[in-house]
């Protein structure tokens, strides 16, 4: 695990690009990895800094020589693969690079205005898994369809997961097209078809795979967190009117596969090492998870210290300057599992991960009403609708409806870093109105649980 605190995380470094110095997000106690095209340009490897991009391909010569060729590539899959302490090199350079003054002049023609580029997703994901670690979400959707057993026997056991759709990965800012599919209406007998009544969102991290692992070859727990790149956020959109017909007995399908929203940026293991913080200890009465998942130094330090954020802004609330609204203040601290023991059980069986393959935490919720990751959750199943300003109610999201999600490590005697946007808008759906809500009962969410 790259838990090394060095001079690129001193508070006192600063940039010679003006802007990353008091950026929310990209100072360069950051340095970000993520694929961009400047203006005109192919797709490349570059690093956010302030409003700037840097081009490492074109200031390859000047980084290890040891990433070159990975540095040639439009996608990170190869610089993935690299050790953890290549990547650290890599940071050393950079964090060099752009604060001291002399480089200035060599470097000011591989920097790029970031609202002039284009970001592309930074590496081809080929596979994608979603996990359900965060413990108050698990309990709270529990509660809805089980109020006497809210988290079935196997949740303190294994950290449950299903195996989700890489291709519909988009990245922030891509509009997500209602899904149509089946759904069953409380008062009919059969499937109702069309657009989807009851769209949601999912506040997640995503956890960037680096070096993979042959198959046959499992993880092992102490070794598991040296596999972990990065981090992003990730808004695992979800149709609950598709779920609630489809999941018994398999798990969410078309329900989820629509469309995966996740921010351009990879925020390096290395960077966020100042925000590592203890795992939450299990409460009284909980089973110790098995020796394959356990493992003292992951406990010590294996969990993040990063605020998140949801904000909601409708058609209607840009229309009149309305400022979005927030949902949501959550954090990373009720993850149930760590991102080590999410690694080492997904391939306690043999099964190989690889270079760029990405896992989503689960919604994170925290215990307070305030700290919830979906509507699901905030609208107790559409019974109680949030009032936006404006005006206007919302149990699930309508079209042209906005959500984003923020991110930001922080941790006291350290500069805060950010992962950059993570929204997206929903298109589409002519024919759906939000008074498509109205028969929403609490009885259609409950024969889930039949
Ligand atoms: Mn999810």
């Amino acid at each position: 695990m790259a838990l090394t605190i060095d001079e690129t995380h001193d508070p006192v470094r600063t940039s010679w690009v003006g802007s990353a110095n008091g950026h929310p997000d990209f100072p360069i106690q950051n340095l970000p990895l993520g694929i961009f095209s400047p203006a005109g340009g192919d797709p490349r490897p570059g690093v956010a800094i302030g409003d700037q991009i840097l081009d490492l391909r074109a200031i390859a010569h000047l980084l290890p020589a040891i990433l070159n060729g990975s540095l040639a590539s439009p996608a990170l899959n190869a610089l993935l693969q690299h050790p953890a302490a290549d990547r650290n090199a890599l940071r050393q350079s950079l964090s060099c690079l752009l604060s001291e003054r002399r480089y200035e002049a060599g470097l000011r023609a591989h920097l790029h205005d970031a609202g002039r580029c284009r970001l592309h997703l930074p590496a081809r994901i080929g596979d994608y898994t979603d996990f359900y670690v965060g413990i108050h979400h698990a309990t709270n959707i529990g509660m809805l369809l089980r109020p006497d057993t809210p988290l079935l026997p196997n949740y303190k056991w294994i950290p449950i997961g299903y195996h989700g759709r890489a291709s519909s990965i988009r990245l922030s800012g891509d509009a997500v097209t209602r899904p149509t599919g089946q759904r069953r209406d409380p008062e009919r007998p059969q499937p109702v078809f069309g657009p989807s009544t009851r769209l949601d969102f999912e506040l997640e991290l995503g956890v960037w795979v680096g070096e993979g692992n042959m198959p046959g070859q499992p993880i092992a727990i102490g070794e598991a967190g040296r596999h972990v790149a990065g981090l992003c956020l990730l808004n695992d959109w979800s149709a609950r009117d598709f779920q609630a017909w489809e999941y018994q007995p398999l798990g969410p399908f078309l329900s989820k596969n629509f469309h995966t929203t996740i921010s351009p940026w990879i925020v390096t293991a290395e960077a966020l090492a100042p925000f590592r913080v203890a795992q939450a200890e299990r409460p009284a009465g909980d089973p110790a998870p098995l020796p394959y998942l356990w493992d003292e130094a992951d406990q010590a330090s294996g969990a993040f210290a990063i605020d998140l954020e949801v904000t909601i802004s409708t058609r209607l609330m840009r229309e009149r300057d309305l400022a979005p609204q927030r949902l949501s203040l959550s954090d990373a601290g009720a993850m149930y599992w760590t991102a080590a023991q999410m690694i080492a059980h997904h391939t306690v069986n043999g099964c190989n991960l690889e270079s760029g393959d990405l896992l989503g935490t689960g919604t994170l919720s925290t215990s307070s009403p305030l700290g919830l990751g979906s509507l699901m959750e905030i609208t107790r199943a559409g019974q109680a609708p949030v009032e936006l300003p404006g005006g206007e109610v919302r149990s699930f999201l309508a079209d042209g409806d906005e959500i984003g999600f923020t991110g930001r490590a922080r941790r006291e005697g350290f500069v805060p870093i950010g992962f950059g946007p993570c929204r997206a808008r929903i298109a589409g759906g002519a024919d759906w109105t939000p008074g498509a809500l109205s028969g929403a009962s609490r009885a259609d969410l409950l024969q889930k649980s039949s």
